[in-house]
């Protein structure tokens, strides 16, 4: 049955973890190694690139970030983010005091659907919207406060306040005549190629984005030749100085807003050591001792070594974690998502069993399966009576709505009727809709089991809890899924005892909602530039 086939037990979550581990230790290995020892002299350069491909296709991407340091909570200034992620683009200022704590005002807008369904659109289209967002942004720190009801502000102090309008001060400072540059740090939240912190090719697109035209482009260049388009005197001076993942910037942020360490916080030994997204999409990153990530290639290792440097984050990109199904449960429910109904198929199988983007998608196909076998919702016959249109389009059911229903304790799951009939026009009977609670559960609960195995793994391989007298960890942690699917954390809790960690290791971690992460990560990308 369905929600048997959805089931993980301590087995799989553990078998898993050390193939996680083996996948990261693959993605590390130097490349041009495997080639010259693997690979005789007699194959052609065309199927030696193909080879490489498929290597590529099948790796764990293990993304070097360029980023050497966690930052302490002292860093002090003022600096632009721009966080491009699932489903919205946000520009914000941080500015940080120093002392843990920031401020942060943003500008959200959400991406207009064509830039993401029209198959003719172009990179130069997408990133000419992102830089007039920017632009916008930037233009509001001059004097006309009028026009910034949008923006918000808000402190991560406990006094924490929200207002409308831009604060004086970060203005004052942001247009200063005597700054020439307005450093901005740009969180791209996909795989990208990345060979320094300001300079990355995109390798392929994830969740909702299709412009092929971007593949294989520098995506920081993209972003500096719009802005310069734009001619106002404040735009001319945005200079994109940093690029970065969402996990990575969720980690930074982690570490300068984490209080280990300082004098005000006795008894405070958790430590952050994994930036964690859950929410459209889903990842996770780390930092890594750089004599293990030998593809940087021995010059680098070199180089880096006698600079004295010994950490570089690692975005390990989880989402295409086991894409050729050695491991991972596959139902034929993830196969049809898969192959008929996401926009990259063969690619990030992980992230299609867990992240946000795909709970909802997956019990709607499950539903009209059963539907089409007549299990369910027995008004609507196969071939009469057709189902309501909103459950036949793909991602028109929500994870959110996956919320609502996986807590309902109403009477006749009353609630979950009238969230079906708003939401989908679609009527149900008690019997469908316990049907559907019990699938509902069985999908987030998968989910938050899978999510868990990148954690452990990263936990387990860079002996994290090892490294203190009851050192504790963090993994810091932001999305819409970790931060508000009700119970998601405590399933991940429990699958993290059932892990290699088991539960003496599974007290020791801490998941922290990091709010605004990313754009405070950018930010601190930026600032170290
Ligand atoms: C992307 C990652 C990103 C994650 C969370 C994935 O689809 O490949 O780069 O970190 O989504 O936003
Ligand atoms: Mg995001």
């Amino acid at each position: 049955d369905i929600v048997e086939s959805f089931t993980i037990g301590a087995r799989e979550v553990c078998d898993l973890t050390y193939y996680y581990i083996k996948a990261m230790e693959n993605g590390l290995a130097d490349d041009s190694a495997t080639e010259s020892s693997t690979e005789s002299t007699t194959k052609s350069e065309s199927e030696a690139a193909e080879e490489k491909l498929a290597r590529s296709r099948h790796r764990l991407p293990m993304i070097p970030t360029y980023v050497f340091d966690k930052p302490d909570g002292t860093e002090q200034g003022i600096v632009l983010a721009a966080d491009l992620g699932g489903t919205n683009f946000r520009v914000c200022s941080v500015e940080l005091n120093g002392d843990h704590t920031f401020k942060l005002n943003q500008q959200k807008s959400k991406i207009p659907e064509d830039l993401l369904e029209d198959d003719g659109v172009t990179s130069e289209q997408l990133f000419a919207f992102l830089a007039k967002k920017i632009s916008l942004f930037v233009n509001t720190y001059h004097g006309d406060e009028t026009e910034s009801s949008s923006t918000s502000s808000s402190t991560t102090t406990p006094s924490s306040t929200v207002k409308e309008n831009v604060d004086p001060e970060t203005q004052e400072a942001l247009t200063s005549t005597n700054q020439k540059t307005l450093k901005l740090g740009f969180t791209f939240s996909f795989p990208v190629d990345q060979t320094a912190l300001n300079r990355g090719t995109l390798i392929r697109w994830t969740k909702g984005f299709k412009i092929k035209d971007c593949v294989g482009k520098d995506v920081v260049e993209l972003l500096q030749t719009e802005l310069q388009k734009i001619k106002d005197p404040t735009t001319q001076k945005v200079k994109v100085v940093a690029l970065s993942n969402d996990t990575v910037g969720t980690f930074l942020s982690g570490c300068y807003s984490s209080l280990n360490g300082s004098t005000s916080a006795v008894g405070d030994i958790s430590e952050p050591v994994i930036g964690c997204i859950i929410g459209t999409g889903f990842n996770m990153a780390y930092m890594e001792e750089i004599k293990n990530i030998k593809k940087l290639g021995p010059q680098l290792l070199q180089k880096y070594e006698q600079e004295g440097k010994v950490y570089m984050g690692i975005n390990t990109e989880s989402g295409s974690f086991d894409n050729d199904l050695v491991k991972l449960p596959t139902t034929k429910y993830d196969t049809i998502i898969d192959t008929q109904i996401s926009p990259n198929p063969g690619f990030h199988l992980f992230e299609k069993r867990i992240s946000g983007m795909f709970m909802g998608e997956l019990l709607r196909v499950i539903l009209v399966d059963l539907n089409g076998r007549d299990l369910i919702f027995h008004d609507y016959k196969p071939g009469k009576k057709n189902l309501p249109h909103r459950l036949t389009t793909p991602f028109e059911l929500s994870s959110e709505l996956l919320s609502h229903i996986e807590i309902d304790d109403s009477t006749d799951l009353r609630e979950t009727e009238l969230n079906l009939l708003q939401s989908l026009r679609l009527p149900t009977t008690l019997h469908d809709r316990v049907m559907i609670q019990k699938l509902v559960r069985a999908i987030s609960k998968r989910s938050a089991y899978l999510s868990i195995v990148p954690m452990a793994a990263i936990i387990i391989k860079t002996g994290a809890l090892k490294k203190k007298y009851h050192g504790e960890v963090e993994v810091v942690c932001d999305g819409s899924v970790v931060e508000y699917y009700p119970g998601y954390k405590s399933m991940q809790r429990d699958a993290l005892a059932m892990s290699p960690l088991g539960p003496s290791g599974e007290r020791k971690i801490h998941l922290k909602i990091a709010k605004d992460g990313s754009g405070l990560g950018a930010g601190l990308c930026a600032l170290v530039a």
